[in-house]
């Protein structure tokens, strides 16, 4: 076992899925764990994260804190939070690095998930220490001796933006380009922090003709098309590409025609799965 690590347990955009037809990349909404020599660290926190959280209670694994990132506050990054159980364990420690609150009234929107009239659960019902930490753009947030994340911000997703992270584990790295569009290309300053990863997870939720499609158009919807990650992990220079952020329409016959596809312009493609456990360093 590398002493680097991620496995996926949510690859899907927007809203969660299920049936016979996604089982095999799963239909849960985005959420990723990098597993490091001494953190959890967990990129966004959608449906996928309520099975990530059961997991690391039955593995003892909360005896490390928990540092979680999100990308944005859009549900399909959130939506699993108030299920994750750790968050009810008295004696875990979880640290939430999120965006800047857009509304400004002081407190995190998550809390949101807390209340009423959303939820019955109260935010008086968490039980583990619980730290909220604003991103800053071009930061590196140490977490550990081995484990530090970059972050970067781009304006390309409706409303309020998109943050980007390179995790680094010694001289390995991850980058989570979930939610982007750049139709001309990553701008110089986004490109100066993915560059020449190991691994590139990016969004990949459009066919080029869905996304062309003048009848029901998604340009402008801040996700990419296959052919957008593929072009970014060539200028990128990454050593694989994880297509992430599925459309949920998109079955998994249609997710592996997208991956032959892909592979045209960028061979080291693949699809994230679910679960899938892929060793990076
Ligand atoms: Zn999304
Ligand atoms: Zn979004």
């Amino acid at each position: 076992m590398s002493d680097f690590s991620f496995t996926c347990y949510g690859v899907r955009g927007s809203y969660p899925v299920a049936g016979a037809e996604f089982l095999k990349y799963g239909g849960n909404t985005s959420c990723l764990l990098c597993s490091t020599p001494d953190t959890n660290l967990i990129l966004d926190a959608g449906t996928g994260i309520i099975n990530l959280g059961r997991q690391l209670l039955a593995g003892r694994n909360t005896d490390r804190e928990i540092h979680i990132f999100i990308s944005h506050y859009h549900m399909d990054h959130i939506q699993g939070l108030p299920f994750f159980l750790p968050l009810y364990e008295p004696g875990c420690r979880v640290v939430i690095h999120a965006p800047p609150n857009p509304d400004s009234d002081g407190g995190s929107p998550l809390i949101h998930l807390f209340s009423s009239p959303l939820s019955p659960i109260g935010w008086e019902s968490i039980k583990a220490d619980v730290e909220f930490c604003g991103l800053k753009a071009g930061n590196v947030v140490p977490l550990s001796k081995t484990t530090r994340v970059e972050t970067a911000f781009s304006a390309t997703h409706p409303r309020d933006g998109i943050w980007l992270f390179r995790v680094g584990v010694n001289e390995s790295s991850l980058v989570y380009a979930t939610d982007v569009e750049f139709p001309l290309g990553m701008d110089a300053g986004i490109q100066r922090m993915c560059r020449e990863t190991d691994v590139l997870v990016h969004d990949a939720q459009y066919l080029d003709n869905e996304y062309f499609d003048t009848s029901r158009p998604r340009k402008g919807f801040g996700h990419s098309t296959v052919s957008m990650a593929a072009r970014d992990a060539v200028a990128l220079d990454a050593a694989r590409l994880f297509l992430f952020h599925y459309d949920p329409g998109h079955t998994d016959e249609i997710l592996e025609s997208n991956l032959e596809h892909c592979r045209t312009q960028f061979p080291s493609s693949f699809l994230a799965r679910e679960n899938q456990c892929i060793e990076i360093g």
